[in-house]
């Protein structure tokens, strides 16, 4: 049967605006990194974007490199176009990225304008799609100049195959000057992706500063650090989970490493009465200069807790204070 979203998604749907510019984002959007490779179940994924888009999330988050193998979240997400969410393809925000290697050889990486159009191209054909809404430097290239990065960003906007750009784990620096050339170009930086949470808190050291001066968004990745910042590890490694998985990008020794702040975390968001994953999402959405957090997900389950966390009394100085104190642990 055809898939019919719910009526009142965008009731339900909190959204916030990105940086300056004139697109809203969900406070929380989906990133298809894990769990929706080959080797993932198929109907795992289609229900859990059919019931993210019909909790108002229209923000999904790909790569060319996302699977595994790479490029097979892409096919998939075609997939879950074609059988489900095609219709509504002007009320999706649909990202994508280039700047891990994906083919062999020196044009298959980093950030020449050689690699991102072709591998634009490329993520385009796997998906079905005419453009993507965000295309993405996906690392900033020590190699190539800024200004060659950047124009192909600019380039794919001008030919219509994004409609905004982005950068990822670009530092405060990087981003200030990567913004200065794009705004020159007359094509924004519309976004920023960093890695943002509890227990990495680089982006206060500055990079927020310069977002807010320039107007652009953020939408930190790996909100809930992985799953650590969640009820996942408190007890053990569970087989299903991404640490104990050989694909999975968090190791044990991390769980292990990071065991007694998550504990004393887990207890703060007791006293609060939310779960760790909750609480973590509600810290990194405390700040006007957070757009979205972009979260992962194994289950239906799990987006419908950490959408749960949304519009929840402010974090108070205390509880703050008691965060800051479980990490100094
Ligand atoms: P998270 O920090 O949100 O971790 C997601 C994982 O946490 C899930 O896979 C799941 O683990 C676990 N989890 C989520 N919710 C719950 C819950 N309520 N209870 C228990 N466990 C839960 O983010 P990701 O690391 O997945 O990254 C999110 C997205 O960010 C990616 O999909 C990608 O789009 C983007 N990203 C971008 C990068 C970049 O360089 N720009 C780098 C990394 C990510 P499990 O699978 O074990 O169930």
């Amino acid at each position: 049967m055809n898939y019919l979203p719910s009526s009142n998604r965008y009731e339900i749907g909190r959204y916030r605006r990105t940086g300056r510019s004139g697109l809203h984002l969900p406070e929380i959007s989906l990133g298809l990194w894990h769990n929706f490779g080959g080797v993932d179940v198929l109907e795992t994924q289609r229900a859990m974007v059919r019931f993210a888009f019909d909790q108002g999330i229209t923000h999904f988050d790909l790569a060319n490199n996302y699977g595994p193998p790479p490029g097979s979240a892409e096919e998939n997400f075609k997939q879950l176009l074609d059988s489900d969410l095609r219709p509504f393809r002007d009320e999706l925000v649909i990202s994508t990225k280039a700047g891990y290697r994906m083919w062999p050889g020196p044009y298959g990486e980093w950030g020449s304008r050689k690699y991102l159009i072709s591998s634009c191209d490329q993520s385009l054909t796997r998906m079905g799609l005419d453009y993507v809404d965000i295309f993405y430097s996906h690392r900033p290239d020590p190699n190539t100049p800024l200004e060659e990065t950047m124009g192909a960003l600019d380039q794919l906007v001008r030919s219509g195959k994004a409609l905004y750009v982005g950068i990822s784990s670009y530092s405060a620096e990087q981003t200030k000057e990567a913004a200065a050339i794009l705004k020159a170009l007359g094509t924004p930086c519309l976004i920023h992706q960093p890695v943002y949470n509890i227990l990495n808190r680089w982006i206060e050291d500055g990079l927020t500063d310069v977002l807010e001066q320039e107007g652009i968004g953020c939408i930190p990745f790996c909100p809930l650090a992985q799953g650590l910042l969640t009820n996942r590890y408190l007890e053990r490694i569970p087989e299903d989970s991404r640490a104990a998985k050989s694909h999975g990008f968090l190791q044990a020794s991390e769980v292990e490493r990071q065991q007694v702040r998550i504990q004393a975390l887990a207890a703060v968001a007791a006293g609060r009465g939310v779960s760790l994953a909750q609480l973590a999402l509600q810290w990194v959405l405390r700040k006007p200069v957070i757009t979205s957090a972009l979260i992962g997900a194994s289950s239906v389950k799990q987006i419908e807790e950490n959408l749960a966390a949304l519009g929840g009394e402010a974090l108070t100085s205390d509880e703050l204070a008691a965060i800051d104190a479980a990490c100094a642990l």
